[in-house]
């Protein structure tokens, strides 16, 4: 494991991701509390000793069980990152009453990291009033010693993220961003990079293969930097990348499985950045992927509560780029065909309530009219 030195700590470079741990019976709240069990262990064993939950995961069950398993390890042999979740703006005035049951959930007296979450257009206004008292609140207890470092997460545009950044004058000491080859100009991620390096913020890297979506690309894109090296996966392609970005201290990956685990581990056992050429071809892949007409959906899953019609708007949305991708097809037609109607992407009402809310600033309602055209048109075909 590769660590960097970060204020007195060493950071492993690989952060582990609690949101999609293995579950027992496809139920995404119901953790399979064993299969974690072994996946703990062995990132502790490998020196991945950052684990990373927050209130949200798995219906809430991510810090308990987490909790309950980094409890067998003596607290300063790991680090735990928890966080605020003021993407769901009912939270807002509740931070002491959220924060003390993260602990209890936790069992810990306090967290190492402790990360504002998706600050967005949507929210900042929200996390900055100080009637919520939330930047007070987490300030006080940094000082108590129950916070030990305190992170930005955003989501937000770069206007928006250094307006956070701004108000909370050098109270961030880390700021984690999505960030991908992919990302790198399609969100402009580029330009977030920048500002944290100017002002001496590390980087903390999420969505470090856009939940998976970089795992498997169009054969012509994967021949494309095939031809630039061979025997290297992917996976590896999107970690090599990060090496090359300055600034990037650690990166958070989510593993449903010990296997996946010892992959993404394995990852981090050398750091070989890329060279201009390889970056260049990627980059131009990554331009040519986001003019094909998909949508970059990261199955966060912030929106669905949203919805009034209550769509699996993520499922409808990886039907939507298969379906683009494939330019037709069978397999979202008879996907949509095990959906009642009234779940069917024809019965979105155009409310925009999923997109005041989409970290990606997907335009879910006309992505949605523009899927019921062309299922219309395979249809006629
Ligand atoms: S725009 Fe459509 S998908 Fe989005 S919340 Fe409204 S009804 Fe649901
Ligand atoms: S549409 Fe946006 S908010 Fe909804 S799951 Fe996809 S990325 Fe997340």
């Amino acid at each position: 494991m590769i660590y960097h030195a970060f204020q007195d700590l060493q950071l492993p470079a690989l952060a582990v991701g609690t949101m999609r741990l293995p579950v027992t019976d496809g139920n995404d709240a119901n953790i399979d509390v064993e299969a974690t069990r072994e996946m703990v262990a062995f990132a502790m064993e490998s020196g991945a000793n950052y684990f990373d939950t927050a209130w949200g995961y798995h219906g809430g069950n991510s810090e308990s069980v987490m909790g309950e398993l980094l409890s067998a390890y003596p607290r300063e042999s790991f680090m735990l990152a928890d966080k605020f979740p003021g993407y769901d703006l009912s939270n807002m005035g509740k931070v002491a009453e959220i924060f003390e049951e993260q602990l209890r959930k936790c069992r810990t007296d306090y967290f190492d990291f402790y990360l504002i979450h998706n600050l967005c257009e949507l929210n900042i206004d929200e996390y900055l009033d100080p009637r919520h008292g939330i930047i007070d609140y987490l300030l006080e207890q940094k000082r108590a010693g129950r916070i030990r470092h305190l992170v930005l997460s955003t989501h937000g545009s770069f206007e928006t993220t250094k307006r956070f950044l701004d108000a909370l004058d050098g109270h961030l000491e880390f700021c984690q961003v999505q960030l991908n080859w992919l990302d790198w100009e399609f969100q402009d991620a580029k330009a977030k990079v920048e500002l944290l390096n100017e002002r001496g913020i590390p980087v903390f890297v999420m969505e470090p293969m856009r939940g998976g979506g970089l795992l498997s690309l169009e054969p012509e894109h994967e021949a494309t930097l095939a031809a630039l090296a061979p025997d290297r996966s992917l996976a590896e392609w999107a970690i090599r990348f990060l090496q090359s970005v300055p600034g990037v201290a650690t990166v958070l990956t989510g593993a449903s499985n010990l296997e996946q685990l010892k992959q993404n581990i394995a990852l981090f056992a050398t750091e070989e950045p890329l060279s201009p050429e390889e970056r260049d071809a990627l980059i131009s892949v990554a331009r040519a992927m986001t003019t094909k007409g998909t949508v970059p959906c990261t199955a966060c899953r912030y929106c669905t509560d949203h919805c009034p019609q209550g769509l699996d708007i993520p499922w409808l949305l990886e039907l939507y780029n298969e379906h683009a991708y494939s330019d037709g097809g069978f397999i979202a037609p008879m996907a949509l065909e095990a959906l009642e109607q009234d779940k069917q992407p024809a019965a979105c009402i155009a409310c925009g309530a999923c997109e005041a809310v989409c970290p990606q600033q997907i335009p879910v309602a006309a992505t949605l009219a523009d899927f019921v055209k062309l299922l219309e048109n395979s249809d006629d075909e």
